[in-house]
């Protein structure tokens, strides 16, 4: 048994779990790193699988040919606006996803890039909700993650990150139509790719202050984005 799960075991006796706080710039690198390989991130979620119970459409890819063999067909729907190949996996009424039985992914070892690269710590890291109605147990988790800020670099960084988050949602109308995600997973997935436009905003004390104005920050976002995105693999699952 692992040191965590130790810890959890001992800690349901006074009700609550421990989380091990992880440095944030580290955490950052390897993330980032995640999503340019698609390579799936290790994330210490001990015995929680409130990701498999919150209501979440589950992205599979056409290439992901292990994952999709072993999905009934029925349980698979076309993926609005994805070329064709490219399913979702949908939930149950009471949010579980078909794939978990027994409380344990039925796939896990060919669980899809989706599964893989979910990493609930990426609202924590944004400052957002992964929304409080229908993503409860989420919401929950992610209020026991803490980072460490073992540097100053460490701070900035995380600062620069909510920073990026809060610019897009609160100045959606500065970007082209579509540019900007409704859903807050994507949000904080591309205040991640792009928050390194704020870091040079900070100043000693780590606030943010700004001297661009709102057209031309969403300008350097769009231009960080692109740069990320074409650096990024493709699936080959
Ligand atoms: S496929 Fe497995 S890991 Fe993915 S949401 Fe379903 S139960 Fe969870």
């Amino acid at each position: 048994m692992s040191n965590i799960k130790k810890l959890n075991r001992a800690a349901k006796i006074i009700g609550r779990q421990i989380f091990p706080a992880v440095g944030f710039s580290s955490w950052l690198r390897q993330t980032r790193s995640a999503l340019l390989k698609e390579t799936g991130v290790d994330v210490p979620c001990g015995e929680c699988n409130a990701c498999c119970k919150s209501a979440y459409f589950i992205h599979i890819h056409p290439k992901e040919t292990r994952t999709l063999s072993r999905i009934p067909k029925k349980l698979l729907f076309a993926a609005p606006g994805l070329p064709k190949g490219h399913v979702l996996l949908g939930y149950f009424e009471n949010g579980r996803c078909p794939m978990l039985i027994n409380d344990a992914c039925s796939i896990y070892a060919h669980r899809s890039l989706t599964c893989r690269n979910y990493d609930c710590r990426i609202f924590t890291a944004a400052g957002i909700s992964p929304g409080e109605t229908d993503k409860v147990q989420i919401t929950q988790r992610i209020r026991h993650w803490k980072f460490s800020y073992p540097t100053r670099r460490d701070r900035d960084q995380h600062a620069a990150v909510k920073a990026a988050a809060k610019f897009m949602r609160e100045r959606a109308a500065c970007f082209p139509a579509g540019a900007i995600p409704g859903n807050v997973t994507q949000l904080a997935i591309l205040a991640i790719k792009v928050y390194s436009v704020f870091l040079k905003y900070i100043d000693e004390s780590g606030k943010i202050k700004r001297i661009s104005s709102d057209s031309e920050l969403a300008k350097a976002i769009m231009k960080a984005n692109a740069k990320f995105e074409a650096g990024r693999h493709t699936p080959n699952k």
